[in-house]
């Protein structure tokens, strides 16, 4: 293993498309992006002495892209809507770096009871030991947030992982009905923690699929300094009257994401497939940085029967989100950049992390080559190391080594 890497012709996806350049990686950073860099890199490391080990990558006949950014995971699971047998189980590092995710934000969900900050945090760190890079949202569904240290504002600023509140529910008959003011008071929490600590200070939204659809964040917005950008809401293809909505609100200047784990109840009875939606959102003029995908990994999603009957639960997949980039390109004409920056550039943007989601200097080495015939997977390096090589796992979680 050695601390500098070379990747020789590979054609790099930004995610803008630069063509055909070389990628030069020293320990967990990117320090050159160039056409033609030879093995006499002095020049552009700007050292004189040359005789640092260096491993040479052949990356021709790979897009070369920056490791995937996924802003909503239930590492530790979720769910629990059907008692106490439907909670799911926890997400495992593989289950991430297979599908090419290096940076993924933690979230708990419709319980905060029997799911807690504190454990959430703890899988947190213990993913970034194995390899990625974690942050996690304070709060779950409900409002009054559940926290750590008594405010979000306390949380954001004190807690180095936290970087936004969520997902907070709204329109949704599992959400803590937040009334607007209580709406308003969490956005502004959010707003001055993120200030303080230096982050975005994000407000993450689960959109369900009631009635009042996203009026209550133009609701909260309306009246105050609030700006709509600081609201994130997800599912927004859940059906076909949320994704109007979005493109509203996407229209208002917001950022809408879209999720990509599903089923087949759900794409039967009226989702729009997160590629679609990514298609048809680009269609209608919503520049790329307003649109996200995520994968809701490890969430519980229902099965029904034709009547309505709960057959069962499966449970949300971090390696969804690379699915459904290559399906907005195979399937939906999405062109490549931009299929790419739905899950790198735009989530890091939203999110702040100024080191995330780019192939560019001084960014974090975080990189997936792509086959570019079948657009399969083929490696991740997380931070210089490789994950994964010829689509398989090298490094695997603690635990997962045993179970092989
Ligand atoms: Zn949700």
């Amino acid at each position: 293993m050695t601390a500098i890497k070379l990747f020789k012709n590979a054609h790099v996806l930004a995610p803008e498309d630069l063509g055909v350049q070389d990628v030069l990686v020293a320990a967990n950073k990117i320090v050159a992006v160039a056409a033609g860099l030879g093995a006499d890199f002095s020049s552009a490391l700007n050292v004189t002495n040359n005789n640092l080990p260096i491993e040479i990558i052949d990356a021709t006949g790979f897009y070369l892209t920056p490791g995937f950014v996924d802003s909503l995971v239930h590492f530790i699971g979720g769910g629990g809507e059907g008692g106490f047998a439907s909670r799911t189980p926890e997400m495992q590092l593989t289950d991430a770096t297979l599908g090419g995710v290096t940076t993924a934000i933690g979230v708990l969900g419709t319980d905060a009871t029997t799911r807690t900050l504190t454990n959430l945090l703890a899988k947190a760190h213990a993913l970034e030991t194995e390899g990625i890079t974690t942050y996690c949202y304070t709060g779950s569904y409900q409002v009054p947030c559940r926290t750590l240290l008594g405010s979000v504002t306390d949380d954001l600023i004190l807690i180095d992982k936290f970087i936004g509140v969520g997902e907070i529910a709204i329109s949704d008959h599992r959400s803590s009905q937040p009334t607007l003011d209580e709406l308003r008071k969490v956005a502004a929490a959010a707003r001055v923690g993120g200030m303080l600590a230096g982050k975005a200070g994000i407000v993450s939204v689960h959109v369900g699929a009631g009635a009042s659809l996203l009026d209550p964040l133009h609701q909260a917005v309306a009246g105050t300094e609030l700006q709509i950008s600081q609201f994130y809401p997800t599912h927004i293809n859940r059906n076909q009257a949320v994704f109007a909505a979005g493109l509203r609100f996407a229209q208002a200047g917001g950022v809408i994401d879209f999720t990509t784990s599903t089923t087949m109840y759900d794409l039967q009875h009226g989702e729009v497939a997160a590629a679609q939606a990514l298609a048809l959102a680009l269609d209608k003029g919503i520049p790329v940085s307003q649109l996200t995908l995520s994968s809701d990994g490890n969430a519980s999603l229902p099965i029904f029967s034709s009547t309505g009957q709960l057959l069962g639960l499966e449970v949300g997949k971090v390696s969804s989100l690379y699915q459904s980039a290559r399906s907005a390109v195979m399937d939906y004409q999405v062109t490549l950049p931009n299929a790419i920056a739905a899950i790198t550039s735009s989530p890091a943007d939203v999110l702040g992390l100024s080191h995330k989601g780019r192939i560019a200097l001084d960014k974090d080495a975080d990189i997936v080559l792509i086959n570019i015939n079948n657009l399969q997977i083929d490696s991740v390096f997380a931070k210089g190391k490789l994950l994964v090589k010829s689509g398989k796992a090298v490094v695997f979680g603690t635990f997962e080594k045993y179970d092989r």
